[in-house]
This record gives C-alpha cells, structure tokens and sequence, in this order.
C-alpha cells in the first residue's frame, strides 16, 4: 500500500528534521552543502603585460577575476595589476613561476629566452587562425603540448583570449617590394620578428605601453601591434602613415593565463574548475570582443583619420611566406620540444586547412563575391 499523499510529505518533513538536527549537532563550521571543508577565502594577484584596463587584452584578465569573484561567492578574489604596476610586463612569467602573483595574463611568445617552443601558442606565421588555434588546443593534443612546456617553470597554462587575424602594421615609409624590408627596424614579436630578421630588418622587443613614442620618435620605422581596435587605442595613425594588411605573423594571435601551480593545487577543486571554466569562457569572449569591435574602429580610422588601408605587395608576402618556412624549419632544427610541438601543430594545420578550403574560404568567396580581389 502506498501512503496517501499528505502522509507522505509528513513523513519527508520529519525525515529532513531529523538530518536537520543531526548536522546542526556535528559542530559549528560553516559548510556548505556538498562540501566537507570549511570556507576559506583567497587573495591572488593577477599581473598582465598590458596597460591597466586597455581595451581587449586588458579587458580580459579584469572580466576573468568579476567572473571568478562571482562564481564564487567572493571566496576567490583576484586583483589585476597592469603593466609595471607590480612587474614590468616582460616579468609575468618571472613573476607568477617565483610566486611574487598567482596569476598572469601574457602573450607566450614574450617567453621564447625560457622556451623556444612557447612562440607556437602565441601564433605562427602563416600559421592557424583563432578559431583553429583553439581547435588545435582544446581538441588537438596543444594543450597538452603546452602544459608539458611549462612545466619545468611551475605553471599551468590556459588559452586566455585571442585577437583574430591582426594587421600586418604601421609603417613610416612605403613597401612596395620585399628589398623595402631591409635595415627596417619593426617592433615586431616572436617568430614573426624571426621572419623579418631573414628578409632583411631589424626586429625590436617592445611592449604596448612603449610603441606610440618610439614610433613617433622614429626610434622605430614600423610596428605591428594588433588590429584597429588596438591599434586606434595607441593613436599610432599619428605616427605613422601606412597601414598594411594582412597579419601574416600573426594570423589569430592567442593570450594565454598562466598559474602558480603550486597555488592552484592549494584551491579546493570547486576553485579550480571556477578557474578552468573562467579562463575558457573568457578565451572566447575577446574574439567575440575583437570581431565586434575591430570594424567599428577600422571605420573610425578610415573616416575620421583618413587612414588609408593597403595590403602588402604580393610579391612581399611570397617572400615572406618563403623566410618563414626556414625560420620553422631552423627552430624546430635547434631544439626538439620545439619540434615536437611544431609538429603536432603542423599535422593539425594541414587536416583542419583542408575542410576550411571548402567550407570557410569557398564560403567567404561566394558571400561577398564583388569585394573578393
Ligand atoms: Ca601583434
């Protein structure tokens, strides 16, 4: 026989009393349900390499610690700091390995001096684009890949945003062949930087905060930083007139967070997966920004600062499509993780190239068929 109805919530409601007073009578800790430790509450910090709040990248570590401090109740705050305001942003590594923050938001390759492989993350020239690098990460073995290059230094690694295709940069003087490149001193990262070195120029280490001086100074002849949304934000259209298309260096670069391990494994593990999923939603969120924002300001630059956009000579691109084939080839010849991750991402490049022929490229083409060159 079943009890009827009432009876059964009866039953329930002294059933629930019971455990009720049961817990209440283990003890005064505060717990909460599911959990068998009491709260604890922490305090990280967060340095980024980018000017405090810029748009874009610095945006990005400040949703994450809003997300974080949200999703957990405030038992997790994190405190952004931006460019030289804890470290000087080529010291993030340095600084979340030896444990001065917990955190970091950074581009990879500013750490090719600790690990030659660690430019592949940021992007390869003529490499995968964002929606691909992220395929390449989270479905491709990359992450992995990544995860086994840092952690020799103590630190775990997620993808923490991308720009989407970038621009090929600001120059000072035209490019009309590939000799143009020669004696030309370019702020201009990673392999990228590589790549300029083989046909000719001078690469420079720069970060943001120092680009719109040594341009307009002519301490620099060019310098690529991002894309028009960026590139708007520094007002480099002041300090140089030619601005070339496309980003062959950086075809999607991505960001990346960077962990004290030794602190992430001190987080409880809701913790750790508020970090897991924040990173990842926030990975997606600036290419969403990015996409949405870089036509607006390119519209900006062209209308209002008669900004004239122009791609780089064919010609000039061969050439550098050519430098940048030896530059992978001699870096994957210099050192084997190198290698070993040039190659997986190589294998991936070549599968996921071949359905975007047909699917991403032809589409494009047939969308806006009368822009098409
Ligand atoms: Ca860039």
């Amino acid at each position: 026989m079943f009890f009827p109805l009432i009876q059964q919530k009866t039953f329930f409601s002294l059933f629930l009393c019971g455990v009720c007073a049961l817990l209440s009578a283990c003890g005064q800790e505060q717990q909460t349900a599911g959990s068998s430790a009491p709260q604890q509450n922490y305090e990280w910090k967060l340095v980024t390499s980018w000017p405090k709040n810029f748009p874009g990248l610095g945006k990005a570590p400040e949703t994450f610690a809003r997300d974080v401090e949200r999703m957990s109740g405030g038992r997790l705050k994190i405190k952004v700091y931006g460019d030289g305001e804890l470290v000087p942003g080529f010291q993030v590594f340095d600084a979340v390995a030896g444990g001065t923050a917990q955190m970091g938001h950074a581009a990879a390759y500013y750490w090719k001096g600790k690990a030659p492989a660690a430019q592949i993350f940021t992007a390869i020239p003529f490499g995968m684009n964002a929606q691909e690098t992220n395929a390449w990460f989270h479905y491709g073995g990359g992450m992995e890949l990544w995860r086994e290059v840092y952690a020799p230094f103590g630190l775990i690694p997620f993808a923490g945003g991308n720009t989407g295709v970038q621009m090929a940069g600001w120059f000072k003087k035209e490019i009309n062949k590939l000799e143009d490149m020669q004696g030309l001193k370019m702020r201009i990262p990673g392999l990228g930087g590589e790549v300029l070195k083989k046909v000719g120029g001078i690469p420079v280490a720069l970060t943001g905060g120092d680009l719109f001086t040594s341009l307009q100074s002519g301490a620099i002849d060019a310098t690529e930083w991002v894309g028009p949304y960026n590139d708007l934000a520094f007002g480099l259209y002041k300090a140089a007139d030619y601005y070339y298309y496309s980003g062959w260096h950086e075809p999607g670069a991505a960001l990346e967070f960077i962990v004290n391990k030794a602190a992430y494994e001190n987080l409880p593990q809701d913790l750790q997966a508020i970090i897991d999923v924040a990173t990842r939603a926030v990975n997606q969120d600036m290419l969403d920004e990015y996409t949405a924002r870089n036509n607006e300001a390119m519209q900006t630059l062209k209308m209002k600062h008669n900004v004239v956009m122009r791609p780089l000579p064919a010609d000039v691109m061969a050439g550098l499509r050519q430098a940048a084939q030896a530059v992978m080839a001699e870096q994957a010849a210099a050192d084997p993780m190198f290698k070993k991750v040039y190659e997986s991402y190589q294998r991936f490049q070549v599968g996921v190239s071949e359905y975007h022929q047909v699917s991403e490229v032809e589409y494009y083409k047939n969308r806006n068929p009368q822009t098409q060159p």
